[in-house]
């Protein structure tokens, strides 16, 4: 279900192509997992490319821990694909993150995020992303969107995620850490984390067609996630917190309600319908609610009478209520955004 355009693709001197997947390295960059795939071009489809082509993207594995950004692409060592690719500074890029690949969507019920979809986790078995956790706490920017006040960005991002704390199925709860001047994206090793809700008025570092990106870090032996950051992107779209929505914008408790889902664990779902959908019309407001699916999802994920004992191996909050020292989002930018843009 290619996405992007073929004309803007070509346009940036791009091409699709089908190949495998022969190798890949993935390091630390201030916080983010970066891999470099080597895929071997078996045809190409469209447009031009080498014989080999060194692709750049946000997430992997590295010392046990996996990541992985709701928009981007996943690419597995080994992996037969089909992709929009064009070039960018230090090698290519996927067109559009995760759009640029050709994947046929299986018909699912609410999808979990596993390490099966991907690379994340090499040489582990496929875990299912979850919170070892009874609540996780959220910690807001000080600032918020540009294009509303904050007050009003924060009136439609604590109805989002009011929507998911009325599952009484559902034990998994999150909570407000209030707010921080520093907020850091990326999981510090070493130091504390946060899971952070920002916006990126400029330096967007992926897809200019992505509103918003939730970026989680969990530990590949288990799936456990242990830090969720959800960028909104402010550069590229105008946001509003209309009752009814507004024509033209994108509507911040829309898209921050499906984040959410993204943050407690969930992949995109195929149906339309749902909340976790991977596309959003302008003025959309439907995804502030809830699907049955949705719901349903987090309710067997994470059942009431079934808590986990926290008694044993710990808290697994995966956050402390001290924001990392420096940073902020724009470190992320700094990193990711050296690939050239769409537009
Ligand atoms: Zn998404």
């Amino acid at each position: 279900m290619p996405v992007v355009a073929l004309a803007v693709i070509l346009a940036a001197g791009g091409a699709t192509v089908a190949g495998e997947v022969e190798a890949q390295d993935s390091q630390w960059v201030d916080g983010v997992i970066m891999t470099r795939s080597t895929l071997r071009v078996d045809a190409v489809l469209a447009g031009a490319a080498p014989a080999r082509l060194e692709l750049v993207h946000v997430g992997g594995s590295r010392d046990g821990l996996g990541q992985r950004l709701s928009t981007e692409v996943e690419l597995a060592l080994g992996e037969r694909v089909t992709l929009d690719v064009e070039p960018a500074v230090d090698g290519w890029r996927v067109s559009g993150g995760a759009r640029g690949k050709h994947a046929p969507w299986q018909p699912w019920l609410y999808v979990r995020t596993t390490t099966a979809v991907s690379t994340t986790c090499q040489g582990y078995d496929p875990k299912p992303l979850y919170w070892r956790a009874l609540e996780v706490p959220l910690t807001f920017a000080a600032t918020l969107s540009a294009d509303v006040s904050t007050a009003t960005a924060r009136t439609a991002l604590d109805a989002s995620v009011a929507t998911w704390n009325a599952l009484d199925c559902a034990y998994l709860k999150l909570t407000d850490a209030g707010t921080t001047t520093t907020p850091t994206v990326g999981y510090q090793r070493s130091g504390t984390n946060t899971n952070v809700v920002t916006w990126l008025e400029s330096g967007w570092p992926q897809s200019a067609a992505a509103i918003a990106a939730t970026l989680t870090t969990f530990e590949c032996g288990t799936g456990k996630l242990v830090d969720a950051d959800v960028l909104f992107n402010g550069q590229g779209f105008t946001f509003s917190a209309a009752p009814l929505g507004l024509p033209a914008t994108a509507d911040i408790e829309n898209t921050f309600t499906h984040e959410l889902g993204h943050l407690v664990g969930f992949d995109h779902n195929p149906d339309p319908t749902s909340t976790m959908y991977a596309e959003a019309a302008p003025g959309e407001i439907v995804k502030r609610d809830l699907t049955a699916d949705d719901a349903a999802g987090m309710c067997a994920v994470y059942p009431v009478g079934q808590e986990p004992d926290l008694d044993e191996g710990g808290c697994g909050c995966g956050t402390s209520p001290t924001p990392g020292a420096g940073g902020a989002a724009l470190a992320v930018a700094a990193v990711l955004g050296r690939r050239r843009r769409r537009r």
